[in-house]
């Protein structure tokens, strides 16, 4: 047994098989096989961790399979850390498939953010497109790359609330610079100036997902926010990666406007019709803060805001789950385009980059929650 895993085998042996984490588990759900449940996989973890099951294929597909949507850590009576068991067996996993250069290239790019925009802006003056799966990539940057946010302060409008940094993530800098747009003018209305590091890199968030060393990349983020105290993401699967880090300084959007002064200066015109909110995985499981976006659409006149149905459901997005597990991730989506289709709402609202991606890709009308609330402010964006 490795040293490392002394304390992710601990923590898989807090297991006390109750199984109450089964029917809340999405891929337990689909599968109905023991080794694609919660419980399962910390059984098989433990046991390739101690050395008595082999790190073979059936075993990685059994965890490649979880979604870490961690719903499982949500409802165990024990409160099992099963993510931190996961995280621990990633690099050994990835060891055993073999890193590809594709996945070495792609966590090489997403560590130069800078680099990921230029590239999605000469692909889009090629006129090339890409492909099946990735379609929805596509759409998403000929959408958001234009309204790019290049300055580094914008600064508050009257008198000043306070100072803020903005995180730019690495894919949402391509696909859902309206969220960042919109914060900005949010921010900016009630009296914040919005400081945006252009050194800041990638949250790390797939880099932790294939086994790699994400410690440089929080480093840099770490000095580039350094004279911030407030920092601000409208990721919040990037929220929730940056808080192990910034804990008690990053905040997702919604929860920092929810505290927010300033309100008493701004006009928020009506919306009328229903906005179902699909509560991120990231929001709901890691940060506990989905009420949040709610309380945000709330503030809108006229606006009937309601969860959507099942939404302790994952969508099947999950970083980059929906190209690496097309089958499942395509299932779980088809659940929630049913629930979709079924809601009657005008919009779908949205505070992950990731979820947005695949609900838009089937065609759902999905906007983050601080746009919609700066389109009522006057921020001018099609949804
Ligand atoms: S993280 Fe999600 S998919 Fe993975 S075992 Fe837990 S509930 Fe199931
Ligand atoms: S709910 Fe917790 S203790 Fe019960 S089987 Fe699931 S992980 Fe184990």
């Amino acid at each position: 047994m490795k040293k490392s895993f002394s304390n992710a085998i601990l923590e898989a042996e807090r297991c006390v098989s109750c199984g109450l984490c089964l029917p809340n588990c999405p891929t337990y759900r689909k599968t109905l096989s023991e080794a694609d449940s919660p419980r399962g996989r910390l059984n098989l973890m433990r046991g390739a961790m101690k050395g008595e099951i082999p790190i073979n294929k059936r075993f990685i597909e059994h965890i490649d399979l979880c979604l870490d949507c961690r719903s499982c850590e949500k409802v165990c009576p024990n409160h099992v850390q099963y993510d931190a068991v996961l995280r621990a067996m990633r690099a050994p996993i990835e060891e055993a498939k073999g890193r590809s250069l594709l996945k070495k290239a792609s966590l090489g790019l997403v560590s130069r953010p800078g680099w990921v925009e230029k590239m999605g802006r000469l692909y889009l003056e090629s006129g090339l497109r890409l492909p099946g799966k990735y379609s929805n990539l596509d759409a998403m940057m000929q959408r958001g790359l234009p309204a790019f946010p290049k300055k580094s302060v914008y600064e508050a409008k009257g008198e000043k609330n306070g100072e803020v940094g903005l995180f730019l993530g690495c894919i949402a800098r391509l696909t859902d610079t309206h969220a960042l747009n919109a914060a900005i003018h949010v921010l900016n209305s009630l009296g914040y100036t919005v400081h945006v590091p252009q050194d800041q890199t990638c949250c790390g968030a797939l880099h932790v997902r294939y086994g790699e060393d994400a410690v440089p990349l929080m480093e840099k983020n770490r000095q580039a926010f350094s004279e911030i105290d407030t920092i601000v993401s409208t990721s919040s699967a990037c929220t929730a990666e940056l808080s192990r880090e910034f804990q008690g300084r990053v905040q997702d959007i919604s929860g920092f406007l929810e505290n927010a002064e300033g309100w008493e200066r701004v006009e928020i015109s009506p919306f009328e019709g229903k906005i179902a909110v699909h509560d991120p995985c990231s929001l709901r499981n890691v940060l506990k803060k989905e009420a949040m976006p709610y309380r945000i659409l709330e503030k809108i006149p006229g606006a009937i805001v309601e969860a959507l149905p099942a939404n302790g459901q994952c969508c099947g997005s999950a970083g980059s789950y929906f190209l690496t597990e097309p089958e499942m991730a395509n299932a779980l989506l088809d659940d929630k385009m049913e629930v979709i289709g079924k809601s009657e709402a005008k919009i779908i609202a949205t505070s992950n980059v990731g979820c947005a991606m695949s609900l838009r890709g089937r065609g759902a009308r999905v906007a983050h929650p601080v746009v919609i609330i700066a389109r009522q402010m006057g921020y001018q964006c099609s949804i």
